[in-house]
């Protein structure tokens, strides 16, 4: 049995559960899952090491989660849009992830045109049965989706409680290439610790506030350095209005440190050291619609841009309180650690799905 190893896409519409099965499959907390559509604005990737079982061969996967498909209406839509059609293009299976209590419609639609141009290999999973009593409500479900798409499999499971995710892990390796370990063993994913701390950070805004404010806000990390002991981080949330800045800050104060201290704990609890979390609030009008602004969100560019502009990664503090220009700012410090990884850093050079 040859090792197989490749690259699988995750797609589907907002909400299907794409995060959920991401990290269901990696074992650790990887995407932000918030019952908000649109969490995910990224791509990102988790890596599935599957051991070797009798008379199965062994394998790795990559897995990369795409933000929910949907046409796009600003330019941090179309960035969005734009991860997940570079996606595709790298992968050696898609998983389209639908959510069996919703009816098929135009997103979904959507999604499977995306898959029709490089006409991919493709799983149908049909996610949340655990919501649905009778099984056999999922046959005619079946039966609609394979005529729209001839999908290679098409796999019932239930991320939330984990159910049919070892034969969908089987499955998915049975289709993959003999190739070899692209990730060292104890390596999950490819992110750097200071993107998962803004992630973190975005997660508790989701979890915190409500109608227009989790889509209105984004979060950058300004400084993070880290110590054996202590890591000490400084981020700024941008939100658009001056009301919306009220709302994030709260009376007295009070909602800022509620984001802070739940943000400040997971951090700590990822990277295994305390943390010192300084949060700044910003209004930034119509950051969403600023193509320069949402391009420097994305933290393969920062990193990228940091390595060009300093020959090599290097670690300095910056003083939190004077930042006026973000830009500058923002290329002080470049310690970037993957989580959970021993040896190399792989960043953005190493991304193989990356154009
Ligand atoms: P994404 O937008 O596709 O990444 O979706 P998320 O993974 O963020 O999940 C959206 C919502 O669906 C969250 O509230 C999840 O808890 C919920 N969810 C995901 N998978 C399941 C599942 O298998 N069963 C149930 N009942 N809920 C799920
Ligand atoms: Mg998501």
């Amino acid at each position: 049995m040859p090792f197989r190893s490749g690259f699988v896409c995750i797609l589907g519409r907002p909400n299907a559960g794409k995060s959920t099965l991401l990290n269901a499959l990696v074992g650790e907390k990887l995407a932000i899952i918030s019952p908000k559509p649109q969490t995910t604005r990224n791509r990102i990737q988790g890596v599935v090491h599957v051991p070797k079982r009798k008379g199965k061969g062994g394998g790795q996967i990559v897995l990369v989660d795409t933000p929910g498909v949907h046409k796009p209406d600003s330019s941090l839509g179309r960035k969005m849009m734009v991860e997940v059609r570079e996606a595709l293009e790298g992968c050696d299976l898609v998983l389209v992830i639908m959510d069996v209590t919703r009816k098929f419609d135009p997103r979904d639609q959507f999604a499977l045109d995306l898959l029709r141009r490089p006409k991919t290999k493709a799983f149908l999973i049909l996610n949340k049965v655990d919501l649905i009593r009778e099984k056999s409500k999922l046959l005619p479900l079946i039966e609609q989706y394979r005529k729209l798409y001839d999908f290679a499999e098409v796999v019932p499971i239930s991320a939330l409680k984990r159910n049919g995710l070892d034969t969908l892990l089987e499955m998915v390796i049975a289709t993959l290439p003999a190739g070899p370990a692209y990730f060292p063993e104890d390596q999950v994913t490819d992110q750097p610790a200071r993107f998962m701390a803004a992630e973190i950070i975005r997660e508790q805004l989701l979890l915190n506030t409500s109608e227009e404010i989790p889509y209105a806000t984004t979060v950058m990390v300004e400084n993070f350095e880290e110590g054996a002991r202590l890591t000490r981080i400084a981020a700024t949330i941008y939100c658009e209005r001056e009301g919306q800045k009220g709302i994030l800050v709260g009376k007295g104060g009070l909602m800022l440190k509620k984001i802070g201290t739940s943000a400040r704990l997971q951090i700590e609890r990822m990277l295994g050291t305390k943390v010192f979390l300084e949060l700044y609030v910003k209004a930034e009008p119509r950051w969403r619609d600023s193509r320069r602004f949402v391009e420097e969100l994305d933290w393969r560019r920062q990193l990228e841009q940091r390595m060009f502009e300093r020959g090599t990664p290097q670690h300095s503090g910056t003083e939190p309180s004077a930042r006026e220009d973000r830009n500058e700012d923002r290329q002080e410090d470049s310690k970037e650690e993957p989580v959970a990884h021993a040896g190399r850093i792989a960043n953005g050079d190493d991304d193989p799905t990356k154009d």
